[in-house]
């Protein structure tokens, strides 16, 4: 399993989610005691043991696992995880607790949201209601004097957290500050239905005045000149705005307007045909990214 340092007590595992390589990860943060962030999906939680013993991390010390939503790919892993960490609590945002406790509903809308992407990630299994810690602020002391502090970032979920971890000064941000491809250096948005844009642009204020150096994606890697970064995502979800608006009100097709933002936005532009190509990014990316960006247009129509 790949695994990497990636800061002071900090380390990143590759998921390989269905075997694709940087396409989601989970992060470790590894002291006396360890804290995980995300579980990542049902099907790849052997690969996240893997990467744990690899880290030489002890099951038994894994106290938390904070997870930043309970999609699948974030936070569907989380019941299966737990079965071999037998001290660890998940921390979620309150709204996401029922879903992890019971996945039946959130397996449903996911398969009908992503298709058959849900089968790679796979199914959730439930998780104890005592093991959860529901927040929506705060801060967790971890080990030694490193803390993990909440924050809600919505948007995305209507239940995103992000989390900043105080020894690096990072920020694990969820999915509230897009698809980092760390190839291109570039970011995409990650907004499937149902998208909130102005939750979404009040929560990247909110990190921003954190005023972090590094922002962790779960979607892929650690990226610098975080404050940066957060501010061009904010111009760009309002660009894809426009343009959906437009889109709407002109009774464009949907291909219409993933062509338009393709043609009026750099970053997208630059990256097309690598997410083309894509048997996963193809489908969010340009698929589903788009459809929450009209999906956001129409209800302000309505
Ligand atoms: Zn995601």
């Amino acid at each position: 399993m790949h695994t990497e340092e990636i800061g002071r007590n900090l380390f990143l595992i590759d998921l390989e989610t269905g075997g694709f390589k940087n396409l989601i990860c989970s992060y470790v943060m590894k002291g006396a005691e360890t804290t995980l962030i995300e579980s990542g999906p049902t099907s790849s939680v052997p690969n996240l043991l893997s990467g744990l013993e690899e880290l030489d991390v002890k099951f038994e010390h894994v106290e938390y696992v904070a997870v930043t939503h309970v999609h699948l790919d974030h936070g569907g892993g989380a019941g299966t995880l737990l079965k071999s960490l037998p001290n660890a609590k998940i921390i979620v945002h309150p709204k996401g607790m029922p879903h992890l406790i019971n996945p039946q509903r959130l397996w449903a809308s996911s398969q009908a949201v992503l298709g058959f992407v849900s089968e790679i990630f796979g199914k959730p299994e439930s998780v104890p209601k005592e093991r959860i810690i529901p927040v929506t602020e705060g801060t967790f002391d971890l080990f030694d004097n490193a803390k993990l502090k909440v924050i809600e970032a919505t948007g995305h979920a209507s239940h995103n957290l992000s989390f900043q971890e105080s020894i690096n000064n990072g920020v694990f941000p969820g999915d509230a500050a897009g698809t980092y491809f760390q190839e291109f250096d570039a970011i995409i948005p990650t907004t499937p239905p149902p998208f909130y844009l102005e939750q979404a642009l009040a929560s990247l204020d909110n990190l921003i005045s954190l005023n972090p150096e590094f922002l962790y994606y779960s979607h892929f890697g650690k990226a610098s000149n975080a404050v940066q970064r957060l501010n061009d995502y904010k111009e760009q979800l309002k660009l894809w705005a426009r343009i959906a608006e437009q889109g709407v009100k002109e009774n464009w097709s949907f291909e219409t307007v993933r062509d338009r933002i393709i043609q009026d936005d750099k970053v997208t532009n630059r990256l097309h045909g690598y997410l083309n190509s894509h048997p996963i990014y193809s489908e969010t990316a340009l698929g589903t990214s788009v459809r929450g960006f009209i999906d956001y247009a129409r209800k302000l129509w309505q």
